[in-house]
């Protein structure tokens, strides 16, 4: 099956079906574009997260992490440009009541049935555009006056650009440094859609990087190619990534460099993750909103405002590309499954255990203690419920890389099978080495397996 026969709708049924996302609020009816994670999707979601974490964090000497409330003195969204300018330009359409992204027209579906695009026939009756600011608006505490009007926040880089101080200060940091955070953004998105693609909740992971303002340039392309080769590293499709560079005309007017690493989801080519060029706009900005001189100086007197480098982007669009990057429905041995051929780094579930005949003492002792074994230190599930195919094809679809099923030949000389979920080969490993055969399989590098 070619990656270009994988449909959105294919992957959200079988999301659905093997509980990774449900849609939100379901025995109310919903609410449009709203999800909830169940079980696998949120395991798999940490793993997308710590993976990040890990990447920009745990293994560089010149990043920290920080986490900051998601509801900021609203002042912050007035210096940052986000109160007057954080706008997509709106239409209506006063035939079907829709209401559309004027400039994402040609990705929109009108209201009519079989569904056209907003203004392809001469029914559509298309408002002027006019700006509509995405962020929610909210009041804090009991009053419910103007001193009260707050914002949830619509990106998680302010919250760090208003601890700049903080952090170059207590966390003694000269420049070039990062500060990281992961956390959860809202949008009042005009047309979200696409599955988990555009949302109006979503997790951002962003990272501020400041830099003397003649290095910006340099670093800037730097993280450009660390962040694609990050992506390349969850085990996505080299011919699925692709950099896209701004034209002056769509970059904002403090920025002197944006690319878009960009997916090539089912829907066509589309930003997965950003990565800007921000000048020393924000921290200029906050310097003279607050009062409080956001620069660095130097032991030798030296003081700049440092330029900025961001990589931004939301685990959702990871985790659509993912999803879709791996799904495939193949025939093995006259049998159709449907597999989702994830990295093992990213699969929520590294292993799964089965007792090829449940009621068989002798296996279910054995699976039961190598499952309490293994659990202490990975993702693993015990599986004793139907045929044994049937416990195969289940994890297939959730995508368990491996799975150790214990047998007749357990039983005569302690070892077990390991069924490795893309090439179905089987090999036989001793039980009491599954735990660093694992451990050394979870290591080794993964790339995914040529298209069938
Ligand atoms: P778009 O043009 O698609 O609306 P954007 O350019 O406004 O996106 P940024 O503000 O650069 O997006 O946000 C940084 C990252 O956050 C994006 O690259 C994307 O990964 C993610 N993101 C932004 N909006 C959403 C959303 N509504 N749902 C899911 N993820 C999002």
């Amino acid at each position: 099956m070619a990656a270009t026969d994988v449909t959105m709708d294919k992957v959200v049924s079988l999301t659905r079906r093997r509980g990774f996302v449900f849609p939100s609020s379901e025995i109310y009816g919903g609410l449009g574009s709203t999800y909830d994670y169940g079980h696998y999707g949120v395991l798999m979601k940490n793993e997308i997260r710590t993976l990040w974490l890990r990447a920009m964090v745990q293994e560089r000497d010149d990043i920290v992490a920080l986490d900051s409330a998601i509801i900021l003195n609203p002042r912050v969204w007035e210096a940052s440009g986000h109160v007057a300018g954080f706008t997509d330009p709106l239409v209506d359409c006063r035939t079907c009541k829709l209401r559309f992204r004027a400039d994402k027209l040609e990705d929109s579906n009108c209201g009519r049935k079989p569904s056209k695009r907003p203004g392809e026939t001469a029914d559509c009756d298309l408002t002027e555009p006019r700006q509509f600011n995405l962020m929610f608006e909210t009041q804090v505490g009991a009053m419910q006056d103007e001193a009260s009007q707050a914002y949830l926040r619509p990106e998680t880089a302010q919250g760090i650009f208003i601890n700049f101080k903080n952090v170059l200060q207590l966390a003694r940091r000269k420049p070039p440094f990062g500060i990281a955070q992961t956390g959860k953004s809202f949008r009042n998105e005009i047309t979200p859609g696409n599955f988990l693609f555009r949302v109006r909740e979503f997790e951002q992971m962003e990272m501020e990087f400041f830099v003397p303002p003649d290095d910006a340039e340099q670093w800037y392309r730097y993280w450009v190619e660390e962040r694609l080769n990050w992506h390349r590293g969850l085990g996505l499709r080299d011919e699925n990534l692709r950099v896209r560079e701004h034209g002056a005309e769509e970059r904002s007017h403090y920025s002197s460099g944006t690319s878009d690493i960009e997916y090539l989801y089912p829907i066509g080519w589309q930003e997965l993750e950003g990565v800007a060029n921000r000048g020393a706009f924000d921290l200029t900005q906050h310097t003279q909103h607050s009062g409080t001189k956001l620069e660095y100086v130097g032991p030798d007197g030296e003081r700049y405002v440092p330029h900025v480098v961001e990589p931004a982007v939301s685990i959702e669009r990871i985790f659509v590309a993912l999803l879709c990057d791996a799904y495939r429905e193949e025939v093995v041995g006259e049998r159709e499954r449907t597999v989702l051929q994830l990295s093992p780094r990213v699969a929520p579930v590294k292993a799964a255990i089965l007792p090829l005949i449940p009621r068989d003492e002798g296996m279910a002792t054995r699976a039961k203690n190598l499952f309490g074994e293994l659990r202490r230190r990975f993702s693993v599930e015990h599986d004793d419920s139907g045929q044994i195919g049937r416990r195969y094809r289940r994890q297939d679809e959730i995508g368990t890389p491996w799975a150790f099923t214990i047998d007749e030949q357990t039983l005569e000389d302690e070892t077990v099978t390991v069924r490795d979920r893309d090439s179905l080969a089987q090999e036989r490993v001793p039980i009491s080495g599954v735990a660093s055969w694992l451990s050394a399989a979870l290591e080794r590098p993964w790339s995914p397996p040529a298209a069938a």
